[in-house]
């Protein structure tokens, strides 16, 4: 095998550590195991390829969440091929368009989605993939020594992921193996992975947070990661609470084993914290003694903005564990994030730039890179609000096939400091000093980033900032303030298309348990909105609705939502 540095790592970890525990079967599998099976099944996609060099070729693959996924996205790495996870939960059209798009060479698929495969198969593509269907790896083998003596190519394109297609047709972006392992080792400095980390994976594996947050990082760290997928909340406690069941008793070395890493979106948080109540009293003492800061060593959220409520609620619930704040995106990785000390976890922020990440703001008026200090225009005491943009080791090599695209969404900004162009996140934030007590940790993984002004997102560029009589509104600061209202559950703030205004602020709201026979009319609204935001970025109009469309990664399509429900606003 090549020396990869993730196959260098895997094989420095202690052969006889768990890599991957299936949740449903409680089957487990060896870290000494894992090369073995990489360069077995990097065999078999030459021989189905009837190819000896795959460089650069993309491989399509329909696996659930399980060894065999990471087996088969390792071997892709291993072949230098390019690795196109495809979500079992896609429509076929969607899995017609990624296999068109990326025009695989090959399209694997686990004996449970086969006949999903066929079917896409059967539809017209431009450029047919061979069909390889995976039998079952005979995993927990005997151990078997791998060398690794290859040369490996940093620059090969590793994985190719496409984005959630929530402001347009999703983007294919490419991801070298030297990409992907800066932002392992990135992040496994912020957030101390280690071999005594036991991650619960409940996340979709054709996303950056799914596959570089909670399975890469984790195999350069020698961490345990247990699937457990599709989401399930009722599942997901009784998982958290399984070695806790017996109380006052140390939890039982051969069963289950304690949870210290769990990497969520809201969404999930928010229904976590919804089916608690209905747990029986005996799991619910359980769960929150699993939860505590003292068991479950780092609770992460991002991938959409943490509601502050739910933040709260976790916090409270967990006796302390307060919820940590990343954000990220396909492009980029983890570019942004709060820090590993409980005071650097601060409420409605995002943190500050992730080691070799270079973040700058650049003011969405005037496009003149806010500098540090200059984060107040003082002409009029105001904000200003930038653009966020990066670069670094971390950032993505270019859109698949897309030059527009890509030659659109970097900047050379003409100052040759040789460190290259900027990307264009298309996400605005404004940057502000950190609180009283925070960025000062002392732990020595923290003092070389977690320092200075802190980022907060305001949200899209696109779709989140509303601008109404000629004032600039963020759909999550009005988002997160509604959401502290007792009629609240869920709310997205859109811009409406208004004729006097241009754009009017706009609400779609999910009423709380509580209110949901009562009604909210607007008038209301806007007097409980009174007190917390100023007049101009008060909701104008309200819907109220009874579900708002989400992702699987707990995102929402705007432009879509508007459309839908205010289709006779335009006044
Ligand atoms: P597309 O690019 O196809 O429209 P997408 O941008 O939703 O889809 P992703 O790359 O999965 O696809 O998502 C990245 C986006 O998610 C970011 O650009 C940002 O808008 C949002 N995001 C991620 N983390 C956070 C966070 N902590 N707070 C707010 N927004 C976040
Ligand atoms: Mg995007």
């Amino acid at each position: 095998l090549p020396r990869l540095p993730v196959f260098e790592a895997i094989a420095g970890h202690s052969p006889q550590s768990t890599v991957v525990v299936h949740s449903n079967s409680g089957r487990r599998f060896q870290y000494g195991e894992l090369l073995g099976d990489v360069r077995r099944v990097r065999n078999r996609l030459y021989e189905a390829s009837k190819k000896s060099d795959l460089d650069g070729e993309r491989i399509a693959f329909l696996v659930e969440n399980s060894y065999d996924y990471v087996v088969i996205w390792l071997a892709i790495l291993a072949a230098k091929a390019i690795a196109v996870p495809l979500s079992p939960a896609f429509p076929p059209p969607e899995l017609q368009y990624i296999l068109n798009h990326s025009e695989a060479l090959l399209l694997l698929s686990s004996a449970k989605f086969s006949s999903k495969a066929q079917e896409v198969l059967k539809t017209e593509l431009d450029v047919q993939p061979t069909f390889v269907q995976l039998e079952k790896f005979q995993g927990g083998g005997p151990h078997e020594h791998v060398e690794l003596e290859e040369k490996s190519d940093p620059g090969a394109a590793g994985m190719m992921l496409y984005t959630s297609g929530t402001t347009n047709r999703p983007k294919g972006v490419l991801l070298p193996q030297s990409v992907m392992t800066a932002q392992a080792r990135s992040l496994q400095q912020a957030w101390e992975y280690s071999p005594s980390d036991y991650l619960l994976h409940v996340l979709p594996l054709h996303h950056i947070h799914g596959t570089i947050n909670a399975i890469f990082t984790p195999l350069f760290s020698g961490s345990t990661i247990e699937f457990m997928f599709p989401f399930n909340a009722d599942a997901v406690w009784k998982r958290f609470a399984s070695p806790f069941l017996t109380s006052g008793q140390r939890p039982d070395p051969s069963g289950p084993q304690p949870i210290t890493f769990f990497t969520a979106v809201p969404t999930i948080y928010s229904r976590l914290l919804t089916t608690y109540k209905s747990l029986p009293s005996d799991l619910q003492r359980a769960a929150r003694t699993a939860i505590s800061p003292a068991n479950l060593r780092l609770a992460i959220s991002g991938s959409a903005a943490l509601p502050t409520p739910i933040k709260r609620a976790w916090s409270d619930l967990s006796e302390g564990n307060v919820l940590l704040e990343r954000y990220g995106m396909t492009e980029v990785g983890m570019a942004i994030s709060c820090g590993l000390d409980v005071a650097d976890r601060v409420d409605g922020s995002v943190g500050w730039p992730l080691p070799g990440v270079e973040a700058r703001l650049v003011d969405v008026d005037t496009q003149a890179v806010i500098e540090p200090g200059a984060e107040r225009d003082p002409a009029t005491g105001r904000e200003r609000v930038g653009e966020i943009q990066l670069r670094g080791p971390t950032i993505f090599a270019g859109y698949w096939r897309n030059p527009e695209a890509t030659a659109k969404e970097f900047v050379d900004d003409g100052k040759n400091d040789g460190k290259g162009p900027w990307f264009k996140t298309g996400d605005v934030a404004v940057r502000r000093p950190a609180p009283e007590g925070a960025g000062q940790s002392t732990l020595p993984s923290q003092r070389e980033w977690a320092r200075g002004d802190m980022y907060f997102i305001l949200g899209r560029r696109s779709a989140d900032i509303i601008k109404s009589g000629g004032e600039k509104v963020s759909a999550l600061e009005v988002e997160r303030e509604m959401l502290a209202l007792p009629q609240v559950a869920e709310v997205a703030v859109v811009a409406v298309p208004s004729g006097k205004w241009g754009q009017k602020v706009g609400a779609v709201v999910v009423l709380s348990k509580e209110y949901e026979g009562k009604g909210w009319s607007p008038l209301e609204m806007r007097r409980s909105l009174r007190d917390r935001l100023a007049n101009y970025k008060i909701p104008q109009v309200l819907k109220i609705v009874e579900h708002i469309p989400r992702n699987a990664m707990g995102k929402i399509n705007k432009k879509v939502l508007v459309k839908e429900v205010f289709r006779d606003e335009a006044s």
